[in-house]
């Protein structure tokens, strides 16, 4: 009797797979060309497909507990999610890149609490919080406060990534935090003019910028 995974995989190369065959062998054809780096939670309820209405080949996603950054100051040793955004910012040249925290995050929570004494790298991957943490009692309403911190400081710490700060002063690439509230399917997006996050239903823009003007198609170019 096939397990539940081996079913899965099963489905997914007879079911999805033929309907989608064409994109997938153009993908390996040409190669992928995502136009967005995707640092997201590890949390299983973050789903950056649906969110983002994306198709294979557009997103390039890294996610780790808490959607950390981490500082780039060497002192992290061998880390996957500095590489990622090396390798998102200088091989692909993606022109945007999203930090994508979410409600009831147990990276949060746990950064208040303590993680268990056996966690050690947890411990210290948690600690990249910290600046954001309040001296509050973690209550939800500081909880999602410090959900929303959280995400703008991931944002400080990529503009000191070198080659990160000169793309976006150069205009070619874009910096988005997002804070992504389960319950209610809604992202609400960091205006860094304004500095607070707006529902995605009333934001102007989805980004912190800059802002790459909207083309249409014919060239006519939409203000934003
Ligand atoms: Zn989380």
């Amino acid at each position: 009797m096939p397990d539940d995974l081996l079913l899965r995989l099963r489905n997914f190369q007879d079911d999805y797979f033929p309907h989608h065959q064409q994109r997938f062998q153009d993908l390996v054809a040409q190669g992928q060309h995502p136009k967005t780096l995707f640092i997201g939670c590890s949390d299983s309820r973050l789903v950056p497909y649906l969110l983002t209405g994306a198709a294979p080949g557009e997103l390039f996603l890294v996610r780790n507990v808490g959607a950390f950054v981490p500082p780039y100051d060497q002192s992290h040793g061998l880390h996957g999610t500095m590489a990622a955004i090396e390798f998102a910012v200088l091989s692909l040249q993606v022109e945007h890149i999203i930090v994508c925290g979410h409600s009831h995050c147990g990276a949060i929570r746990t950064a208040y609490e303590g993680a268990p004494d056996e966690a050690v790298a947890l411990k210290a991957w948690l600690k990249l919080a910290d600046e954001a943490l309040l001296p509050v009692q973690p209550t939800r309403e500081a909880l999602h406060r410090t959900e929303q911190r959280v995400v703008v400081l991931q944002l400080e710490r990529l503009m000191d990534y070198p080659m990160v700060r000169r793309a976006v002063e150069a205009g070619r690439l874009a910096l988005h935090g997002w804070h992504y509230v389960i319950e209610n399917g809604e992202v609400h997006v960091f205006d860094a003019e304004h500095g607070e996050f707006l529902p995605a239903s009333r934001a102007s823009h989805s980004g912190t910028g800059p802002y790459v003007p909207y083309v249409e198609h014919d060239g006519q170019i939409l203000e934003i």
